[in-house]
């Protein structure tokens, strides 16, 4: 390495911040998993694996941050072996990767969009599992759910869409 190379390290902030998006569609007779939350609906989020909207975008906030990929590239929806797939156990093995590179969450916070369900009665719930997947704090977690205002197609109720923001740091 040369040593304007080590030079721009050393300066490198022990910050990492990371974005993710995700929607998925809401069809009948799918189970409605949110945040690694089941809501009871008679409707759910269609997609390859549990198609978790919340999970999805979280993972792809923190493999960004780290800049390790995205979760298209870790777990493929061609490959059977995410068909059904708990986005939990997903959000592990990217968080897994991320905390072996050295980094630490500082905090996550996140926007759940759609018309239905509502999910504050849940958020408490969805915390407490997320928190679990990134090894931190619930009180680091924050999770908003807005609605779309009626407006397109997720303010129809045609799907549900999670935006996801995170912050790493790392020891000096
Ligand atoms: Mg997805």
């Amino acid at each position: 390495m040369s040593d304007a190379r080590k030079t721009q390290r050393m300066h490198t902030p022990p910050f990492r911040v990371g974005i993710g998006y995700d929607v998925h569609a809401l069809v009948p007779g799918r189970p409605c998993v949110i945040g690694g939350v089941v809501i009871p609906a008679p409707f759910g989020l269609k997609g390859h694996s549990d198609a978790d909207v919340l999970a999805h975008a979280i993972t792809d906030a923190v493999l960004g941050a780290a800049a390790l990929g995205d979760i298209g590239a870790l777990f493929p929806d061609d490959d059977p072996r995410w068909q059904g797939a708990d986005s939990i156990m997903l959000l592990t093995e990217a968080w897994r990767r991320v905390a072996a590179s050295g980094w630490q969450l500082a905090n996550l916070d996140a926007v759940v969009i759609g018309e239905r369900p509502k999910i504050l009665p849940y958020v408490a719930t969805m915390k407490a599992r997320l928190a679990a997947a990134l090894d931190c704090l619930p009180e680091q977690i924050q999770i908003k759910g807005k609605t779309h205002e009626k407006l397109g197609a997720l303010g129809r109720g045609e799907g549900i869409a999670a935006h996801a923001v995170v912050l790493l740091w790392q020891m000096p």
